[in-house]
C-alpha cells in the first residue's frame, strides 16, 4: 500500500510517498515559491538506497495544481519514477492545521468535511485555506482516490474544559469559539506513542510531558496516552517561546503599546509573531546561529537561550503538577533533537523531582530514538525524532483499514 503525504502551505507544497508494506519513504520533495517569477522544486527519488536520485527544478510554479502536477510526474516518470500510475496510490493524507471542535481524529474527506475545514477557516486563516487548496489538487488528480485528513488539533481535542477555556466572558467561546485549541498534535501524538512502545508500557496507562523545540516550539501534558493540556492556545503564539513568537506575555501589552506606542492591532499581532520570541530578544532566531554568538561574546544572544530555557522548565514543571505521575518526558523538532545545551538547560536543577540526565547520554545529536537519562532517574527523558509524514501515512492507513 503506498500512500502520498501532501503538506499544502501558501506558497508551497511538502509531499512524501510512502510505501506502508515497509513504512520506507519512495519520494520525499518541496515545491517552493508557488505564484512567484520563480519556483523551486526539489524531490529525493528512493532516499538511502543505492538508487537515489535528487531532481531541483527551477522554474515558474504559477498555482498549486501546476506544482502538484509537476511533483506527481516526477513520481510516475517512466525512467526514474517510483511509480507506474498515479492511481497505485491507496490515499493520499493531508496535514489540516485548523480542525476546529468539529474533528477528534482523522476523517476522510467528503464535501461534509471540505465544508467544516472551510468554516475553521478564521481561526487559523493563514494555514487552512493552503490546506484546502492542497485537498482540492489532489482530488482532482487523484479522482477516486481516498482523501483523508489529519489535524493538527485532534489530538488535543481530549483536554479537559477546565484546561481548554480562558477565563473570558463564556459568550466568547460560545460565539467566537475562543478556547485553547493547541497544535503540532500529529508530532505529539507521534513521539508520545514511540516512547511508550520504548518504555514497554501500555500508552492507554503511559503519562508523558513532550516537548517539540522547532521553530515553533510547544509542550504537552499527556495523561493514559491523551492530550490533556498543551501550550499552544486558541492560536499558535501562546506558551513556550518561539524562534519569531513570543509565547506567553501579559495579555495588558497590547493595551500599552496601543495607548502608549501608536502602535495598531495589526502591527501588534504581526511583532508578537514575527519580531519576537529569540529573533525579538537577541536578532536570530535559529538557534546554532545563537549559540555561535554566544561563543563570540553576546550578552543578548544569551539572555534569549536563558528566557527560552527558564520558560520551557517552568512549563514542565506546570505539566509535572498536571499529570502527578510522569514516566517520561520527550524532546523531538529541530532544537529538541540536535541541541544538547537546551535539553540540559531545560532540565536542570529539576533533579529533586526525579529527573536526571545523563551527561554523556544527552550530549548528542539525535538521529534514532534514544534516552537521555540515567539509569536511576524516576522520570525516563528520551529524544525521538519526531515524523510528521509518516505519522500522517499511518493514520491516513488506520482510517482507510476502518472502512
Ligand atoms: P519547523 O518548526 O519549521 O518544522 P524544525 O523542527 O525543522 O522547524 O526546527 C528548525 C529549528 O531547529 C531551526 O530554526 C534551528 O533553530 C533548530 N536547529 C536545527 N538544527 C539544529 C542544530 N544542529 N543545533 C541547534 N538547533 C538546531
Amino acid at each position: 500500500m503506498k500512500i502520498l503525504v501532501i503538506n499544502s502551505g501558501s506558497s508551497s507544497i511538502k509531499f512524501q510517498l510512502l510505501d506502508m508494506q515497509d513504512e520506507s519513504v519512495l519520494a520525499s520533495g518541496l515545491v517552493e515559491r508557488i505564484g512567484e517569477a520563480e519556483g523551486i522544486i526539489k524531490c529525493t527519488l528512493r532516499p538511502g538506497t543505492d538508487s537515489e536520485l535528487t531532481i531541483k527544478k527551477a522554474e515558474a510554479v504559477p498555482d498549486h495544481t501546476t506544482g502538484m502536477r509537476m511533483a506527481v510526474d516526477l513520481l510516475t516518470d517512466k525512467q526514474q519514477g517510483v511509480i507506474a500510475d498515479r492511481l497505485d496510490i491507496s490515499a493520499v493524507g493531508h496535514r489540516v492545521v485548523h480542525g476546529g471542535e468539529d474533528f477528534h481524529a482523522p476523517t476522510v474527506i467528503d464535501a461534509e468535511v471540505m465544508a467544516a475545514i472551510e468554516k475553521n477557516v478564521p481561526l487559523a486563516p493563514l494555514h487552512n485555506p493552503a490546506n484546502i487548496d492542497g485537498i482540492r489538487v489532489a482530488q482532482e488528480l487523484f479522482a477516486g482516490v481516498p482523501q483523508i485528513a489529519v489535524f493538527d488539533t485532534a489530538f488535543h481535542q481530549t483536554i479537559p474544559p477546565h484546561a481548554y477555556h480562558y477565563a473570558l466572558p463564556y459568550e466568547l467561546y460560545e460565539k467566537e469559539r475562543i478556547r485553547r485549541y493547541g497544535f503540532h498534535g500529529t508530532s505529539h501524538k507521534y513521539v508520545a506513542s514511540e516512547c511508550a512502545r520504548l518504555v514497554g508500557k501500555p500508552l492507554e496507562t503511559f503519562n508523558v510531558i513532550t516537548i517539540h523545540l522547532g521553530n515553533g516550539c510547544s509542550m504537552t501534558a499527556v495523561k493514559n496516552g491523551k492530550s490533556v493540556d498543551t501550550s499552544l492556545g486558541f492560536t499558535p503564539l501562546e506558551g513556550l517561546v518561539m524562534g519569531t513568537r513570543s509565547g506567553d506575555v501579559d495579555p495588558a501589552i497590547h493595551a500599552f503599546l496601543a495607548r502608549n506606542c501608536n502602535m495598531d492591532i495589526e502591527a501588534i499581532d504581526q511583532m508578537l509573531n514575527k519580531e519576537s520570541g529569540l529573533k525579538g530578544l537577541c536578532g536570530l532566531n535559529d538557534m546554532r546561529d545563537i549559540h555561535e554568538a554566544i561563543a563570540a561574546g553576546n550578552e543578548r544572544a544569551r539572555l534569549a537561550l536563558e528566557v527560552q530555557t527558564y520558560r520551557n522548565k517552568k512549563y514542565v514543571g506546570a505539566f509535572m503538577a498536571v499529570l502527578g505521575r510522569v514516566d517520561a518526558i520527550v524532546f523531538t523538532a529541530g532544537i529538541g533533537e540536535n541541541d544538547e545545551i537546551v535539553r540540559w538547560k531545560t532540565l536542570e536543577g529539576l533533579e529533586p523531582f526525579g529527573i536526571v540526565l545523563d551527561p554523556k547520554a544527552n550530549d548528542q545529536r539525535i538521529k534514532k530514538p534514544t534516552l537521555l537519562s540515567t539509569p536511576g532517574s524516576l522520570v525516563q527523558v528520551w529524544g525521538i525524532p519526531t515524523n510528521e509524514e509518516l505519522a500522517i501515512a499511518r493514520e491516513a492507513r488506520a482510517v482507510i483499514g476502518r472502512q
